[in-house]
């Protein structure tokens, strides 16, 4: 924190800050302020120090990399969001994308454990108020620990209207009982963003129905399952969470009852820019593996680099790598301006985390037989990839989104 206290104090004039996250009278600007350059920098070394170097061990055991977020907590890198006012060093969305572009080059599992609880305090810090704000978001500050979004059922992740987990009011408490899935952090955190069916009519609408709370992980009655085992990402803590009989204060409701279902889905326009950073970052992750392996590689007597096919087959990867980071870029900027960027942010989520597959993919290709051996980089980046179309939205649930907003605008037009 005091490393990034100080880039801060010696850099951030908000002339410079300006460039990239706030619309600058001169347009498009490619250009990183000082104050972002020494960001991007911090984060590419401690990847190159602390993160390359273990990453296989945390796939290997899948034991949650808490030397790394404590590292990065104490860099000031770990709660990007946190207001100023409750003793964080804020920072931006296009800064977080930064981050985790660097995170998901070094491992994108870490880069799920060591960021989830940036999802799990997006909530927060949109609609808790500030005694809420104080309490939990505080805590994160004081101390290396970290926060979890629970909305997903072991039912159904993409229809959100279909969460069955019941809060019930009695007095001046919620009495919370269901069973959550796929909760990243779901063992680790201190506390969950959770959202339950408040409205007892079934057919009450979502933006009535559910409502968010802020629950404790040592409740009674709050019970995390055992850690999943998943095909990539091993880093990173998945887990079902049941709750049975969970006493909720009425103090940990977020704004108020049915107020859940808009927050939950808000969230994501918030952190879909920085999930297709870290996408992005195994992307251009693959594309340097296989470059480097390329003019290494000899077949018929040259460097397998020397063959068109694999030349353009780098080609391609690098021109998905570059429109990648320009689309989680844009969805950051926008975020940061206050622009609705629900259309760009899917559109960067879904391309960024198709094109990681298809990167990760072609590296595995261009390794030949090594490409598929876990002594080779490679074979780890095309497990880890495939998560990027599966969580924060499925790649359909994006293109829902995005044909979504064409369509009404398309229909404004006619
Ligand atoms: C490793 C991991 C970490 C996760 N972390 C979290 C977390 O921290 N918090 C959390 O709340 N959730 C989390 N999730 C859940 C994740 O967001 C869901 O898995 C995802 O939203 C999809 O839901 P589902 O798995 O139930 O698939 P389903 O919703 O059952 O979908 C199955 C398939 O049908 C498709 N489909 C569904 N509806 C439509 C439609 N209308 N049109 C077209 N196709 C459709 C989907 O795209 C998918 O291909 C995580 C999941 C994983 C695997």
């Amino acid at each position: 924190m005091a490393h990034l206290n100080k880039i801060f104090k010696t850099c951030l004039k908000p002339s410079l800050r300006a460039f990239s996250s706030t619309p600058s009278s001169i347009g498009y600007n490619f250009e990183l302020s000082d104050s972002q350059r020494e960001i991007h920098e911090l984060i590419k070394k401690f990847v190159k120090d602390e993160i390359i170097p273990k990453a296989a061990h945390y796939d290997k055991t899948g034991e949650y990399p808490w030397p790394i977020f404590k590292g990065m907590w104490k860099l000031g890198l770990a709660n990007r969001h946190i207001p100023a006012e409750f003793g964080n060093t804020e920072l931006t969305a296009f800064e977080s994308g930064l981050i985790d572009e660097e995170l998901g080059f070094g491992c994108s599992g870490i880069q799920t454990a060591v960021s989830g609880t940036n999802l799990g305090q997006a909530p927060i810090i949109m609609a808790a108020n500030k005694e809420q704000k104080k309490k939990y978001l505080g805590r994160l500050i004081d101390e290396p620990i970290v926060a979890a979004y629970a909305v997903t059922e072991p039912s159904g992740g993409s229809d959100v209207n279909a969460v069955r987990t019941k809060a019930e009011k009695k007095g001046d408490e919620y009495i919370l009982n269901g069973q959550k899935m796929w909760i990243t952090n779901g063992g680790v955190a201190n506390w969950y963003f959770v959202l339950a069916r408040t409205h007892p009519d079934p057919k009450c609408p979502a933006n009535k129905a559910f409502t968010g709370f802020i629950v404790e992980r040592d409740w009674p009655g709050v019970i995390p399952g055992r850690k999943e085992q998943n095909m990539g990402q091993r880093a990173s803590d998945t887990r079902g969470i049941t709750f049975e009989d969970v006493r909720i204060p009425k103090e940990n409701v977020l704004i108020g009852e049915g107020a859940g279902f808009k927050i939950a889905m808000s969230t994501f326009d918030k952190t879909r820019p920085s999930v297709a950073a870290a996408a992005t970052g195994l992307a251009a992750r693959a594309l340097h593996e296989a470059s480097k392996y390329a003019l290494e590689r000899k077949a018929f007597g040259v460097p397998i680099a020397h063959h068109q096919a694999i030349a353009f087959k780098l080609a391609d990867m690098a021109i998905n790598v570059e429109l990648a980071r320009l689309g989680w870029k844009k969805g950051a900027w926008e975020t940061d301006c206050g622009i609705r960027n629900s259309y760009s942010a899917s559109i960067a989520k879904c391309f960024a985390g198709d094109i990681a597959n298809q990167c990760a993919s072609d590296a595995v290709q261009i390794f030949g037989g090594n490409g598929f051996n876990s002594e080779y980089p490679v074979e780890k980046l095309m497990r880890d990839a495939k998560i990027f179309q599966i969580y924060e939205g499925t790649a359909e649930i994006q293109r829902l989104v995005i044909s979504r907003h064409i369509l009404s605008a398309a229909k404004d037009l006619a």
